[in-house]
């Protein structure tokens, strides 16, 4: 499986890209939890990326773009990949075609997780991370087992600062403006399977195999 899994902020990216990569053996690549970890750590990536992240604003193309390359190019992306918050911009996606041609390993199918905005804004305002694994849970929804702990890892889960509800207004016009676009782009490459991202995180599970067999 080499796919990109997209879609607004709160569809349930990471939620399932967790489970479909895990099943498929292949890893998640997600570029907000690469970010994450660069700004915990302080890096000079990390300290670029927070001004960009704290406002709901993309990080520039140049940066995302050098991120991914080099993820990319390690051993295990060979067996496949599956792509979490990356494209988000047709200058990324222009970027990321002419880099999977030249490793000769390109796309299979861009998955496109469909979810009404009145639905993000409740799934964003109730979200808790694991700043460890990366594991998404929401207080109602997908409460984890134990108080404000992660159920895979044990970490103490956190709100991300981005999940602010102004935040989440900006985040989704970065949304409608840069990302939406990427529909049309991948419509048109053959390679754009819609899902709805509605209903139990099992069923989605489910639409989504069933996309990626299509
Ligand atoms: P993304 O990676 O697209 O930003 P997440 O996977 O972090 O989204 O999910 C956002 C929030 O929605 C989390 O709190 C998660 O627990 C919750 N969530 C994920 N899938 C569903 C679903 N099918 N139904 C309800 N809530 C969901
Ligand atoms: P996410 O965890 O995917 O919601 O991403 C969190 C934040 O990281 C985004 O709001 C952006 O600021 C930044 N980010 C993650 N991926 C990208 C990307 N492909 N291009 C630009 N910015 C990104």
């Amino acid at each position: 499986m080499r796919a990109v899994l997209m879609g607004p902020p709160g569809a349930g990216k990471g939620t399932q890209a967790q489970v479909l990569a895990q099943g498929a053996g292949v890893p998640q690549i997600a570029t907000g939890d690469i970010l994450r970890r660069a700004r915990e750590e302080g890096t000079p990536l990390g300290r670029t990326a927070q001004s960009y992240m704290d406002k709901g604003e993309l990080v520039p193309d140049e940066v995302m773009v050098g991120i991914i390359e080099e993820r990319l190019r390690q051993d295990d992306a060979r067996q496949g990949f599956l792509l979490d918050g990356f494209p988000r911009t047709v200058p990324q996606a222009e970027a990321l075609d002419r880099l999977l041609g030249t490793l000769g390993m390109p796309l299979d199918a861009v998955l496109l997780l469909e979810v009404p905005e009145e639905a993000i804004v409740r799934r964003l305002s109730g979200r808790r991370t694991c700043p460890n694994c990366g594991r998404s849970y929401h207080v109602e929804n997908d409460p984890p087992p134990a108080e404000d702990r992660c159920g895979t890892c044990g970490a103490e889960l956190v709100t991300r600062t981005d999940d602010k509800p102004d935040t989440v207004l900006s985040r989704l016009e970065v949304y409608r403006r840069s990302t939406a676009p990427l529909k049309t782009y991948y419509e048109q490459h053959g390679l754009l399977r819609q899902v709805a991202g509605v209903g139990p995180v099992e069923e989605v599970t489910a639409r989504l195999r069933a996309a990626l067999r299509a």
